[in-house]
């Protein structure tokens, strides 16, 4: 195949790689961990996809990559890395228009689903409610009842995991299968992409046609507003479009990793805009209701997982929901694979492989920038300072990117607390380890021992 640098033909290198590993694998095994994958983007030499979490990044690395770098490499005739990218949020339009989606039986959702990037999947019926989330997900119901009429904005924060995609795009789906002439303008992005957008409407003098898009839509569903924080001019831009839509009483709805007061670096009018309306926060859900969540989402998978299999699963991990979906997946998936019942065994077995390390996410980043200097011998500011020498960047980018698997903290936010760096520092330090990891697989080892220097410490 001609590779001639264009993204179509990366993604269609993909996609073949993909459906001859496809014809390999049983379907379920192929489902479970294909289908919330995405071809994102590529360069000439490597291929980006967006993986849910790190648990699924790990997994297809050990698992699969060996054979589709093998595939790509007899398709393209060169050799083609790829490289893992965690999902914040849904990447729109590739998203649907990937081939190992979920089959949607409604076809005309589908089409209108497709303009809109919301998955499908994130509607309140696939939605668990229990005391962690039952006010958040009222509000989100109200609203998607009375867009515009109740709480506007509605704010939804908390931690990573917790359903607030899920939630925020759930009012999207609703409002497009029940309010008819709403429908026509309903925007699902994340501020990532907002900001993003705006950038380039800059650089191509188009800021008009920007405007234009944000300002006349029925309904406005931006994800991750943390991800505004320090960029002015964006902050700036949708200031206006929310006084623009609020004006027109259109709804808008936001979520946040953290309450609107904890953003740094973020104007105070806007801060106000956005706790102006309704804020609702999700917490980890107790055992009874991830119960209920992982019974709903094996049925949704057809899959039939014992009662005891659910249970343990519940009772050992607590972090959060998308965790617990690894789990679950894991172990439904391992079953499959060496072809026995799933039972307690399996489970027991496979949630200590992959969650052997204890609970690292209460660690903070100054801990690990202390475990970092000490297993490198060099100091805690060679870590936060700007000095270039090789002795230090590796240190330096290995901190960073233990910070950003085992914390939940955002790419912005580590960048400040390694001296203040921009978040496309902290970006290109992960690519850099993980290519390390890659050449050079011993790397990992020397990873995984000063995370084990963290758990003694801890
Ligand atoms: P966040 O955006 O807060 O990081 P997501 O909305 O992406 O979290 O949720 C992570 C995963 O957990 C998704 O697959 C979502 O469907 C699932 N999930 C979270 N909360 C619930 C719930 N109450 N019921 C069913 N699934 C849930
Ligand atoms: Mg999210």
């Amino acid at each position: 195949m001609d590779l001639n640098k264009k993204e179509g033909d990366y993604q269609t290198l993909w996609e073949g790689a993909l459906k001859q590993l496809r014809s390999e694998l049983s379907e379920q095994e192929f489902h479970i961990w294909f289908q919330q994958i995405r071809y994102l983007h590529s360069n000439v030499h490597s291929i980006t996809i967006s993986v849910p979490s790190n648990f699924y990044r790990d997994q297809i690395y050990h698992r699969y990559l060996p054979q589709i770098e093998k595939y790509l490499k007899e398709i393209s005739e060169t050799d083609i890395s790829v490289n893992f990218e965690i999902e914040k949020a849904s990447t729109p339009s590739k998203k649907r228009n990937s081939k190992t989606e979920a089959p949607i039986t409604d076809v005309s959702h589908r089409e209108i689903v497709k303009n809109t990037g919301l998955n499908p999947e994130y509607t309140f019926e696939n939605f668990v409610m229990g005391d962690n989330n039952r006010f958040a997900a009222n509000a989100a119901i109200a609203v998607s009842h009375n867009p515009g009429m109740v709480y506007n904005p509605c704010l939804i924060y908390g931690r990573v995991g917790l359903g607030k995609t899920h939630l925020l795009q759930a009012i999207g789906n609703y409002i497009l299968t029940h309010a008819g002439e709403k429908k026509n303008k309903i925007i699902y992005i994340t501020a990532e992409n907002f900001i993003n957008g705006f950038i380039q409407s800059i650089q191509e003098n188009k800021t008009h046609l920007f405007k234009n898009k944000y300002r006349t839509a029925n309904v406005l569903l931006i994800d991750d507003i943390h991800f505004l924080q320090k960029k002015h001019e964006t902050q700036e831009e949708l200031f206006h479009t929310f006084n623009a839509l609020f004006e027109l009483r259109k709804q808008m709805v936001f979520t946040c990793d953290r309450p609107i007061s904890d953003i740094k670096d973020i104007t105070e009018r806007l801060q106000n805009r956005f706790t102006r309306g309704l804020s609702v926060d999700l917490q980890p859900p107790k055992t009874e209701t991830a119960i209920a969540i992982l019974q709903n989402k094996s049925n949704r998978l057809s899959v039939n997982v014992p009662e005891e299999v659910i249970t343990y699963i519940c009772q050992s991990i607590t972090t959060n929901v998308r965790d617990l979906e690894a789990a679950l997946t894991q172990v439904v998936a391992y079953s499959d694979l060496i072809n026995q019942p799933i039972s307690l065994a399996i489970a027991k077995q496979q949630v200590s492989e992959f969650f052997h390390i204890p609970n690292q996410k209460s660690i903070s980043i100054d801990e690990i920038q202390r475990a970092v200097a000490e297993y490198f011998n060099v100091t805690i500011s060679d870590l936060k300072g700007k000095r270039k020498n090789k002795k230090i960047i590796l240190p330096r980018q290995t901190a960073m990117y233990i910070s950003y698997d085992i914390t939940e903290t955002s790419m912005t936010d580590i960048g400040l607390e390694f001296g203040g760096r921009d978040h496309t520092t902290v970006v290109h330090a992960c690519q850099r380890i993980k290519a390390h990891i890659h050449s050079d697989p011993s790397y990992e080892v020397i990873i995984q021992n000063i995370r084990k220097l963290l758990n003694k410490k801890s």
